[in-house]
C-alpha cells in the first residue's frame, strides 16, 4: 500500500516516457444536466464512449420542500435533455432515474409506483443515485422512512434487471477538507442535523444499504457503492460481491487520492471497483478529472488493463452498453 502512498506522481516507476494514452471511459454518475457545453466536449475530447446522467441527484437549488412532482418534472427533463446531447457529442448520454435521499421528498410512494416505467425507457440503464443519508437539504428525511424509500428502489432493480447507484455520505476522514473546496455548499454542511456520528456515517450508511441488498433479495453484481473512501474499501470488496466506485471529480470530499485507488486495486484486483466522476456545476470541477486521473494511475504504475476495466470494461458490463 504505502509503494503507491510514497510515489511522486510526476515519474513513471521506472522513468521512461509512458506510451500515449488511449484508453476510453465510460463514467456511470455524473449530473450532466448541470454542466456546460464545453464540459461535455472535453468528455469527447478526453475518450468518453458514454456517461450516465442522474436524472433527479441533487435537490440542492429549490431550497423548498422537494414534492414527487418537482423530481417528475427533473426526470422528465433529463431525459429530454439527454436526447439533445447525444445529437451533438460523440459520446452517448444516458440516464439514470431513482430518488435520491438528499432531501425528504414529499409523496416518494408516487414515484416508486411511476419508476418501473421509467426502467422501460432505453435511455435509462440505472436506478439512482440513492442510499441512506446522514444530513439533509432543506427538508430531513428519517432513517426508517429512507430505508423504506431506497428498499423499494432495490425491488425495483431486482424485477428490472438494473443496477442501481448507492450514495453513501461526504466522508470527514482524510483528504483535504471540504471547507477549503469551491463550492455553493456551506463547507459541506448541510441544513438538519446528521442522523449518525459523522466520524462514521459513510460506512454505518453502508451497512444499512447492505441489510436493504439483502432483504430485498438483489444480487451484489448488480448494486455499485459509490463516492467510495478507504473507510468502506476492506466493507465492500471482502464481505460483498458488489461493485465499489470512486467519484474522482472531488476527492477532498471524498477522502480519498490516486494512490488510494492505486492501492485497492493491487490489493482486490480491478473486477469490482470502478472510476465515475459525480461531476456537478455547483462545485468548482474539472471535466478532464477522468482523464487526469486515468493519467495519475499510470504513473503510479498500475496496469493499462487494470485502468481499462476500471473506467471502461466494468462500467460496460454494469450498464450493459457496448
Ligand atoms: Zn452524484
Amino acid at each position: 500500500m504505502a509503494s503507491f502512498a510514497n510515489r511522486p506522481l510526476g515519474d513513471t516507476p521506472d522513468g521512461k516516457t509512458p506510451d500515449p494514452i488511449e484508453i476510453p471511459w465510460i463514467d456511470i454518475h455524473q449530473h450532466t444536466q448541470s454542466l456546460t457545453w464545453n464540459d461535455r466536449e472535453k468528455f469527447d475530447l478526453s475518450g468518453a464512449r458514454a456517461a450516465v446522467m442522474i436524472a433527479a441527484g441533487y435537490y440542492w437549488a429549490p431550497y423548498r420542500p422537494v414534492s414527487a412532482d418537482d423530481v417528475r418534472f427533473l426526470w422528465d427533463d433529463a431525459l429530454r435533455r439527454a436526447a439533445c446531447f447525444d445529437h451533438r457529442h460523440f459520446y452517448d448520454q444516458y440516464v439514470a432515474v431513482g430518488v435520491h435521499t438528499w432531501a425528504g421528498v414529499e409523496g416518494a410512494e408516487d414515484l416508486l409506483a411511476a419508476l418501473p416505467e421509467y426502467c422501460a425507457d432505453e435511455r435509462v440503464v440505472a436506478i439512482g443515485e440513492t442510499g441512506i443519508e446522514s444530513t439533509h437539504h432543506t427538508v430531513g428525511w428519517g432513517l426508517d422512512e429512507q430505508r423504506d424509500v431506497v428498499r423499494e428502489q432495490m425491488h425495483v432493480a431486482y424485477e428490472t434487471g438494473l443496477p442501481i447507484l448507492i450514495h453513501t455520505p461526504g466522508s470527514s476522514k482524510g483528504g483535504l477538507s471540504a471547507r477549503y473546496s469551491h463550492s455553493y455548499e456551506e463547507a459541506n454542511e448541510s441544513f438538519t442535523d446528521p442522523l449518525l456520528d459523522p466520524e462514521t456515517a459513510k460506512r454505518d450508511a453502508v451497512e444499512i444499504d447492505l441489510e436493504l441488498v439483502d432483504e430485498a433479495g438483489l444480487p451484489d453484481e448488480q448494486v455499485v457503492i459509490d463516492h467510495a473512501s478507504p473507510q468502506i474499501v476492506p466493507l465492500v470488496l471482502e464481505t460483498t460481491d458488489c461493485y465499489l466506485s470512486f467519484s474522482v471529480s472531488a476527492p477532498w470530499l471524498r477522502g480519498f487520492d490516486p494512490a488510494d485507488v492505486a492501492s485497492a486495486i493491487e490489493e482486490y484486483g480491478s473486477d469490482r471497483i470502478v472510476l465515475d466522476t459525480d461531476l456537478i456545476g455547483a462545485m468548482e470541477h474539472d471535466a478532464f478529472a477522468m482523464k487526469r486521473t486515468i493519467m495519475d494511475l499510470c504513473r503510479l504504475g498500475v496496469d493499462r488493463e487494470d485502468i481499462r476495466t476500471v473506467v471502461y470494461e466494468n462500467p460496460s458490463k454494469l450498464l450493459d452498453i457496448d
